[in-house]
């Protein structure tokens, strides 16, 4: 296979769509497993639109996700400048080129003509759609203010048709009479989509185009622009949009739908890989892939040409596959800005978190849900009020302080000699389990729920265990007792 040259041309306009983000995704892949090159392209001429802070955050969004681009904005490269507002100069020369050999003319019409044009269109009552016929078509020469304002035109074919064999949707044939002179350049130099998409995609070297099948429409005006220019037709793949649940276009309204919102929400980025790839692409039914095993296995022929659904639970499962696999020392790592979130001030490798993190992983899918598990172990406990109520309670106030007793003697402080020492005080004393166990979790973290109760001591350490189940014990033993 010759060169992959691949690219991203996002337009700046707020967040990064994750939608977005997979075309992103299978052209990355596709580069980084043909030792090709990842371009990143901002195409930011809707100037209205665009903001330097969409930059930011389209560079923020495929930095968090490892999307790492060979060249493009920041990282430079040997086609540059990679915003295309500052590639108006390129714009302009080619559109000379493609009026000086036919292809292009400059078009004067004014609003008001086109308005008028559009107007007659609908009186005619005709069912075709409105293509402007620009009487600047076949006209040679310019008006009398040669500078007056204009716009340069494609001189596109009546007849005919144009195809290609989409590497996702197979072949598709696009009639030219559905086509307009669609304009290239603006009176301000600014290039409309298909004119700009071109000519960087062909300055660029790029071999393989892949994008949304909203933009199939484009294709064909794109193609006709390549052959103008005497230029080689890249491949292009189209891929069918993300879905909604209810199969609307995947929007806001039904989900968190910008990149970031996914880091904030504490999901992993080989996670969020992980799953964009699995909607829409296939590699027989496995669903957890490594970063490195989809570089491995990606190919535009197991694309489907259907679209994927958003399943917010097969997400958060995908999310908590990758949660497991990270090692300890690394999750610890990452929980750190979370707990801060929570309040809590640690380090990553604080002893505490590290022995914590494999007994509270196993009931995570996210790092927030990570930091709530293990936030208790580094802070004063917060009584969930429920299971206060209920298990710190006069009639458990004696088998708290007879529980901080016995901890108190063991040495070593390990879940296993903890156990061993708790069980055997137990079964002298013929206390049933449930008489300790909830009201010593509640004692320690809070909650009703959370790892086994001799992990979590030995995380706590002895001397914050003994301190919480005496200041429960106190607890309980002034609480009223339950009505019942
Ligand atoms: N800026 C266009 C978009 O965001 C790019 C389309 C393309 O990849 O050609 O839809």
């Amino acid at each position: 296979m010759s060169e992959v040259r691949v690219r991203f041309a996002p337009s700046p306009t707020g967040y990064l769509h994750i939608g977005g983000v997979r075309t992103a995704l299978y052209s990355w892949l596709w580069a980084r497993r043909h030792q090709g090159t990842f371009i990143l392209r901002i195409e930011d001429t809707d100037r209205e639109r665009s903001t330097d802070e969409s930059i930011q955050v389209v560079l923020e969004s495929m930095r968090w996700l490892g999307l790492d681009w060979d060249e493009g904005p920041e990282v430079g490269g040997e086609h540059g400048p990679y915003v295309q507002s500052k590639r108006l100069h390129i714009y302009a020369q080619v559109a000379e080129r493609l009026i000086e050999n036919g292809h292009a003319y400059r078009c004067y019409a004014t609003k008001e003509e086109i308005a008028a044009s559009r107007e007659a269109h609908r009186q005619s009552g005709t069912k075709d759609g409105f293509r402007f016929e620009s009487p600047w078509r076949d006209r040679s020469g310019a008006p009398e203010d040669s500078n007056s304002r204009h716009v340069i035109r494609f001189r596109a074919p009546h007849t005919g048709t144009t195809s290609w064999n989409d590497a996702v949707k197979g072949r598709i044939e696009i009639q030219h009479s559905t086509l307009q002179d669609f304009i290239l350049l603006r009176p301000d130099g600014m290039p409309l989509y298909n004119f700009g998409c071109v000519v960087d995609d062909l300055t660029m070297g790029v071999t393989l185009v892949a994008r949304g099948d909203d933009h199939v429409i484009n294709t064909a005006p794109q193609i006709l622009l390549y052959r103008a220019l005497g230029a080689e037709v890249p491949e292009f793949a189209h891929m069918p949009m993300v879905l909604a649940p209810n199969g609307e276009k995947l929007s806001k309204r039904h989900a968190a739908v910008g990149v970031l919102e996914y880091r904030d929400m504490g999901y992993l980025p080989d996670g969020v890989i992980n799953y964009l790839a699995r909607l829409g692409w296939s590699h027989g039914d496995q669903e957890i892939f490594t970063r490195q095993e989809l570089i491995e296995k990606f190919s535009w022929d197991r694309v489907g040409s259907t679209a994927g659904r958003y399943d917010a639970k097969k997400f958060l499962h995908v999310q908590a596959e990758h949660l497991r696999m990270l090692p300890d020392e690394e999750l610890a790592r990452r929980v750190v800005p979370f707990l801060a979130d929570l309040g809590v001030e640690v380090a990553g490798d604080d002893p505490t978190l590290r022995k914590a993190i494999p007994y509270a992983k196993p009931r995570a899918s996210t790092l927030i849900e990570l930091a709530e598990a293990v936030d208790y172990f580094f802070r004063p406990v917060v009584f969930d009020e429920k299971g206060k109520r209920k298990f710190l309670v006069p009639g458990n106030a004696e088998n708290l302080l007879r529980l901080a007793q016995v901890v108190e003697a063991v040495d070593p402080f390990d879940v296993e000699t903890l156990e061993n020492a708790v069980k055997a005080w137990m079964e002298e004393n013929e206390l049933p389990m449930k008489n300790v166990a909830q009201p010593a979790r509640v004692a320690m973290t809070g909650r009703t729920k959370s790892p086994g109760l001799f992990e979590v001591m030995a995380v706590l350490g002895k001397e914050k265990t003994v301190e919480r189940l005496r200041a429960a014990a106190e607890i309980a033993s002034s609480a009223e007792a339950p009505s019942t």
